[in-house]
């Protein structure tokens, strides 16, 4: 198959590897907007921090030349026709296509005015963050304001205040991270963040960010306004799904994709940040944008395209905080439980979120040993009200279900 792919993100360069593997004979193109190799934005905060370069370059920066893959850089893809199964290159170039895997992942945003001044930075991609981190090294960025408080925000948080820059947060609810932690959970992320120098703003509502003509601030609801040398708009993120607005291809916050990955298009796959696949356990469509997912989607789409029928068991939310200092992890959601159990104590932290008698959600700080078993027990469903309390005390784990399998 004649096979392009937009994307070498985690998702764009697992698909393309994978296409290679199934089909050698074919020819496989993978267009990136950015001018590096195929890199892994998990790895951006030690990159800058340590200059590493292995765990960015993840597959090896010359992961295409060994496969065979066509790589070409600096090539912003910015329509496809579905007709004659082309995508089309800002240059004005056209590449035909039999198979199109759409991986073209996502930037951070603020959905206020002011979000596209120029200076609002984003750290989402090795080449905003170099934009970002150049400031930073040539001395022009003593101050920073991170609009929202999302993961990616906070991770940039700390990495800003390691490099000497005085930050502050603004986060319109009154926790940090609040899609990913509880208040509780929080509260042991926030003491790490004001230990490390970074000052939180949290229930405060950004109305706008201002300056002219570059961003030097936000302006708050109260009419105040906090100025900085360097504003980063990340209260989310949004797919990058611009190029798509003249095709049939059916989009809403991101592709729309069914069980096999397919897109509203025959011949056509999604993956990754990009992709608004099922929720594994609601179903409903929803853009988790974490690493896991992306390389999960990949290989998936990528053999469906060739033929396979693979279904999709459905996206996860899952997250880890790597630089805090302190492991917390974050699994399912905390939306309307019936039951939480919580167990805290000198610092370890562990809440289960119930529902209909099963964990639907899970928060670890500190010993964060257990959240495989609260995963597996809530990917398998299995009613857990009989282990009461003891499911959040320390020493829980995998000898407890058979104990209970066998009834002793
Ligand atoms: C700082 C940071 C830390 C993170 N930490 C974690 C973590 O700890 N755990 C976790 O699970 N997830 C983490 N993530 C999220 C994770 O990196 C993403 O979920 C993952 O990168 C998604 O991969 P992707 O390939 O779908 O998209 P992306 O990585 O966004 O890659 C998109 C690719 O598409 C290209 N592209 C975009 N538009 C076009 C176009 N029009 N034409 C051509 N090419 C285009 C880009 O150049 C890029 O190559 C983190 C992200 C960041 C930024």
């Amino acid at each position: 198959m004649r096979a392009v792919v937009i994307g070498t993100g985690p998702a764009g360069i697992t698909a393309a590897e994978t296409l290679r593997r199934l089909d050698p004979s074919g020819s496989v193109v993978a267009l990136s907007t950015e001018p590096f190799p195929p890199y892994s934005p998990p790895a951006l905060a030690d990159h800058f921090l340590t200059g590493r370069e292995a765990p960015l370059y993840w597959k090896g920066r010359d992961v295409c030349e060994r496969l065979g893959i066509e790589e070409r850089r600096s090539s912003q893809v910015v329509g496809i026709d579905t007709d004659a199964r082309e995508v089309v290159l800002a240059d004005g170039a056209h590449i035909g296509f039999e198979g199109l895997v759409l991986a073209s992942g996502s930037r951070l945003h603020a959905p206020m005015p002011g979000a596209d001044l120029a200076g609002v930075l984003d750290f989402k991609s090795l080449q905003t963050a170099t934009e970002l981190f150049t400031r930073v090294r040539e001395g022009e960025v003593s101050s920073a304001l991170i609009v929202g408080n999302g993961f990616i925000g906070i991770e940039l948080s700390l990495l800003l205040a390691d490099l000497g820059v005085a930050v502050t947060v603004i986060g319109r609810r009154t926790w940090l991270m609040p899609r990913v932690l509880d208040p509780t959970t929080s509260r042991i992320a926030e003491a790490v963040l004001t230990a490390r120098g970074v000052s939180l703003r949290l229930g405060v509502e950004a109305e706008a960010i201002v300056g002219d003509p570059r961003a030097s601030g936000v302006l708050l609801a109260d009419g105040s306004t906090v100025s900085a040398d360097l504003v980063v708009a990340a209260t989310g993120v949004k797919p990058h799904i611009e190029y798509l607005d003249d095709s049939d291809i059916t989009t809403g916050w991101g592709v729309h994709v069914d069980e096999r990955l397919s897109t509203s298009v025959p011949g056509i796959v999604a993956a990754g940040d990009v992709a608004e696949a099922a929720d594994r356990f609601t179903g409903e469509r929803y853009v988790h944008a974490i690493f896991p997912n992306a390389v999960a989607q990949a290989p998936i789409a990528a053999a469906n395209l060739l033929g396979a029928d693979l279904g999709y068991e459905g996206a996860e939310s899952m997250n880890s905080l790597k630089h805090l200092g302190v492991p917390i992890v974050s699994i399912g959601t905390t939306d309307s439980p019936d039951d939480v159990l919580r167990w805290e104590e000198g610092g370890d932290l562990r809440s289960v979120y119930l529902r209909d008698d099963r964990i639907i959600g899970a928060q670890l700080a500190g010993d964060i040993r257990a959240a495989g078993v609260y995963r597996s027990l809530m990917l398998r469903r299995v009613r857990v009200g009989r282990f009461g309390s003891r499911l959040v005390e320390p020493g829980f784990g995998t000898a407890d279900l058979t104990y209970d399998a066998i009834g002793v």
